[in-house]
């Protein structure tokens, strides 16, 4: 078992209350896999001035310097890969070749901001008149809190801090308590590349005290939040009367549509990664099949069977395809999903059960479920499960498809599948999303590239990832300067 204090001042520190939390292994609930600190509000205060006490030094250097540290980090970590992906899935349960790939992705991340810093800075742009000069000075925000869910415990507080420490602000963040040792271990690599004390503070315990402070605290100037709509509404109207900046990415009801000249094999394939890959339980995860009629029923047996080939296990076994949901609630909620949308009228094609042969007894393992007959008023066509649960809508159109995937308020990630060029293109104009895919999985991200929802899967006004990351993270000031006289 690991243990873990809080990261506070640059210091590893127990609660001002003395209280501490476990968390167990998804796959086998009987191993405790790490002990943290139950912080609270006061330790969420004392962070905060830690970082308040950080911000000018910080901001004070320049941001090759501060990125040099990000690069530093990013090989410490390159150098734990192994041991950190395997620490990943013991708390957070997905398979060993999902949390490489994601331990990798962090690594990425620190070293795309730390080279990043080579440009950061504000634009000249040119006045009006002779001997002016007009520029823009990029600045910190100073004190930024994060708060980060569980489903990416490394990739998702990487593609939060990098950006927040590159552009020279003080940071605070709190990682849900399902999963926090990857937030604790990128603190630890910060620190030891050199990351000056206070700069970064770590504080794990529940969301409504700890992060409820970060969220109230008047010397918080912004916070960038990733989780539930319920919890990212909240947050955003507790910001709004001091106008502190929010970035609140939330929750998908992610469509793939199959056109009727898609290659279907593809389309199965692509649906079977996008809603049971990482147990369903990613943000752009697909949870809604819309399926032109036409080929409903040769879509279905391919997506049948190669649902049922798939291996559900323990992650850190070779071959497994799927790991357990995160919790035991997890579960209940996403079987519960299913009874209901069978009491509503869908038809359970396979999976829907839970798994007990062995030692799956002992995790929260599910089968992998598909559903047909789902209309668009059915709740499971409506709501987020945030599991392996995937719900087949069948339609006349083209048109009509579309009209079905936005018909909800919320737009994270749409994948079409199609060999039809003029309506791929169309799909991107039409499609109320944040991220479009066309014949590819609806999960997957360039870090390079702007991520965030649209409607209620964000609050879209600064985009997260990409060189624009920084953008929340930052401040422009306009200087105009004349040297005519
Ligand atoms: P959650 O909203 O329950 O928790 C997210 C974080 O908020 C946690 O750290 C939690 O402790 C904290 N929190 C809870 N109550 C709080 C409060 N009152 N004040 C302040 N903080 C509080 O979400 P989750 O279950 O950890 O994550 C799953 C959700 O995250 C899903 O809806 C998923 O779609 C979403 N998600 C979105 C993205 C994206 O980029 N859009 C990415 C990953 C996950």
């Amino acid at each position: 078992m690991h243990t873990y204090q809080n990261f506070i001042a640059g210091e590893w520190i127990a609660a001002k209350s003395g209280q501490t939390f476990q968390t167990t292994n998804p796959a086998d609930s009987r191993e405790v896999v790490a002990q943290y600190v139950r912080g609270e509000q006061a330790d969420a205060t004392g962070a905060i001035a830690a970082a308040k006490g950080a911000a000018a030094g910080w901001a004070a250097t320049t941001a090759v310097a501060r990125g040099r540290i990000l690069s530093k980090a990013s090989q410490l970590l390159e150098s734990r890969k192994a041991e950190l992906a395997e620490l990943l899935t013991r708390e957070e349960g997905k398979t060993l070749v999902e949390s490489s790939g994601e331990v990798q992705r962090a690594i990425d991340i620190f070293r795309f901001f730390g080279g990043l810093s080579y440009t950061l800075g504000g634009q000249t742009i040119p006045h009006d008149l002779p001997g002016n000069l007009l520029f823009t000075r990029r600045e910190p925000l100073g004190v930024v809190a994060l708060i980060t869910p569980w489903n990416f415990p490394i990739a998702i507080p990487a593609w939060k801090l990098a950006p927040a420490l590159v552009s020279g602000n003080a940071v605070v963040i709190k990682p849900a308590s399902q999963a926090p040792a990857m937030t604790l271990e990128l603190a630890r690599a910060l620190a030891e590349a050199g990351l000056p004390k206070g700069v970064l503070s770590v504080v794990t315990g529940e969301g409504r005290s700890v992060g409820a402070e970060l969220a109230s605290h008047p010397a918080v100037a912004a916070l960038s939040f990733t989780g539930s709509y319920a919890v990212g509404s909240a947050i955003y109207q507790q910001l709004a009367p001091r106008m502190a900046r929010a970035q609140m990415e939330m929750g998908g009801k992610n469509p793939t549509i199959v056109l009727t000249d898609a290659d279907l094999d593809l389309a199965a394939t692509l649906v079977v990664k996008a809603g049971f890959g990482l147990t369903g339980q990613a943000c752009t995860a697909t949870s809604r099949v819309i399926v032109e009629h036409r080929v409903l029923e040769p879509f279905l047996d391919k997506l049948v069977a190669k649902t049922r080939a798939l291996k559900v296990g323990n992650g850190l076994a070779a071959g497994i395809d799927m790991g357990p949901a995160v919790s035991r609630q997890q579960l209940e909620g996403n079987l519960a999903y299913i009874d209901g949308a069978v009491k509503d009228g869908a038809k359970l094609l396979c999976g829907g059960q839970r798994l007990t042969d062995g030692d799956l007894a002992h995790g929260w393992f599910m089968q992998p479920t598909v559903l047909a007959d789902v209309k668009p008023a059915m709740r499971l066509a409506c709501e987020e499960v945030f599991g392996p649960v995937v719900a087949v809508l069948a339609v006349e159109s083209f048109d009509e498809a579309i009209a079905v995937a936005n018909g909800l308020e919320v737009g994270l990630s749409a994948s079409l599948v199609t060999r039809d060029l003029k309506k791929a293109m169309l799909y991107a104009e039409r499609i109320e999303a944040g991220v479009v895919k066309i014949n590819q999985i609806s999960t997957g991200l360039a870090l390079q590239a702007p991520f965030g929802g649209v409607k209620k899967s964000s609050t879209d006004s600064f985009k997260e990832q990409g060189a624009g990351a920084i953008e929340f993270y930052s401040k422009l000031k306009t200087v105009y300067l004349d040297y005519s006289a």
